[in-house]
């Protein structure tokens, strides 16, 4: 007898099948085909042991998930993060399918990741865990299979380890096995600012369609890693005022705007935007409810509920992290006629320069970063402009036009391919 599934709201793998499902429904997908794409391909997990520095040994839970590779080899980044659990990295995965059909880049999704908090690992303690990891997800990895790349609490020193790993185990080196890379080993110009910069892409595009000007502009960025310091930095240069930005204690506010530049300066020599002088202390909660033109939540999942999409006051949304908003938040969200740019296409920037790092590895040839930022927002214009036709066209919101895009893309990908044997 079935089990019914207990659906949580903020369960990240039951989000992403809701978002799916809304889809699947509208395009009327055939049976056969739902079945498949509403799974993950291959899920691995593996326990791992790392010797710390003090000789004692810990034993790490890491993952890696491949959703579909019907459109080409899987893709998708690692994670180091104490909450990632099995169904974080299936929806991360499976949010990687989409995003790479969204901007018509020929890959499948994938994730990894592994339940760690980083921060308390000594530089050596770090690079034995990448090491390891890296070799326990060797048999699935390799750049015409499955490429992972930097995500949440990971890095391009990371990545560095990771793709010597590989190369190790090879004998050679093979710097197309991962993305994200120090542009000294193999990695690309632009890559850094990617995710950041597609955030922006899209914000300007989506403020051009609400008729509202990018001067001045008041803009709140929720995490100020990778995707929120580069989103707030480019945002200010695009003009806009940055008025509050935030880290997992919690961020920093300034009515009149605050200077991004230093504060990743500050961030980057103390670890911390904790004791920039001058400035509000304010909480996450408090800084989401803030009244705003753009809300750039890029942090981490379940941001915007159906506990606080009430009351948050942004005209725009763009998801620079994947996942922020749940189902039920974006119900309240479409209702209170907020306009949202889901994460598949907003934050698809990193994927796309990731795409570019990999083809240039691949054919060792390497372009200048004026070259990479120009193909990027060509990518990003064209996908933004396609997604809002489809939003226009079937009246529906900008994330489940984005899905029918892509959703589209993977099940004809799918069923050319047929099923095998
Ligand atoms: P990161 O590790 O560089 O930064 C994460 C930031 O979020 C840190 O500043 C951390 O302090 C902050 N944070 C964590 N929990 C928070 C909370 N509850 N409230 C406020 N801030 C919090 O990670 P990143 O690479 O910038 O990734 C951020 C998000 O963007 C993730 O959802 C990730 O999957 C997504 N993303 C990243 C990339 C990429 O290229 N790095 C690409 C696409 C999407």
């Amino acid at each position: 007898m079935a089990v019914a599934q207990q659906i949580s709201e903020t369960n990240p793998w039951h989000t992403a099948q809701h978002q799916f499902d809304e889809a699947a429904d509208m395009l009327k997908l055939d049976p056969g085909l739902r079945v498949i794409l509403r799974e993950v391909q291959r899920e691995f997990t593996c326990h791992f042991p790392v010797q710390m520095d003090d000789g004692s040994v810990r034993c790490y839970t890491g993952y890696r998930v491949q959703h579909n590779i019907n459109r080409g080899p899987a893709k998708g980044g690692l994670r180091f993060h104490p909450d990632v659990s099995l169904d974080e990295v299936k929806a991360l995965a499976m949010w990687m399918t989409w995003k790479c059909a969204v901007v018509n880049i020929p890959y499948g999704g994938a994730k990894g990741g592994v339940i760690v908090d980083p921060r308390k690992l000594s530089p050596s303690e770090l690079e034995h865990l990448t090491r390891r990891f890296a070799t326990e997800i060797s048999i699935l990895v390799g750049p015409d299979r499955d490429i992972p790349a930097p995500d949440v609490g990971t890095n391009a020193q990371v990545m560095a380890w990771f793709m010597d790993t590989i190369s190790m185990h090879k004998g050679y080196s093979v710097p197309a096995t991962v993305t994200g890379k120090p542009v000294e080993v193999g990695g690309s110009l632009g890559r850094t600012d990617a995710t950041g910069r597609g955030v922006m892409i899209c914000t300007l595009a989506a403020l051009e369609h609400l008729g509202l000007k990018p001067f001045g502009a008041k803009v709140v960025v929720q995490g100020f890693g990778n995707v929120g310091s580069v989103s707030a930095r480019l945002l200010e240069e695009a003009g806009c005022t940055v008025i509050a930005v935030s880290e997992d204690y919690g961020g920093i506010y300034n009515p009149h705007g605050l200077p991004i530049r230093k504060l990743i300066e500050h961030r980057a020599r103390e670890g911390t935007l904790k004791d920039f002088p001058g400035i509000e202390v304010i909480s996450n909660d408090d800084l989401l409810r803030l009244e705003c033109d753009v809300l750039v939540p890029a942090a981490l999942e379940n941001q915007i509920t159906s506990r606080n999409a009430g009351e948050i006051r942004a005209k725009l949304i763009v998801e620079g992290a994947n996942g922020p908003t749940t189902p039920g938040g974006d119900e309240i969200l479409h209702r209170r006629k907020i306009f949202l740019v889901p994460d598949i296409l907003a934050n698809a920037g990193g994927v796309t320069v990731s795409y570019f790092e990999w083809v240039q590895d691949l054919q060792s040839f390497f372009w200048s970063e004026h070259e990479i930022n120009q193909r990027l927002e060509t990518i990003m214009q064209r996908s933004f402009r396609e997604v809002l036709a489809i939003m226009k066209e079937k009246q529906v919101d900008l994330r489940l036009a984005a899905y029918l895009l892509a959703v589209r893309r993977v099940s004809e990908a799918t069923a050319e391919r047929g099923i095998y044997p």
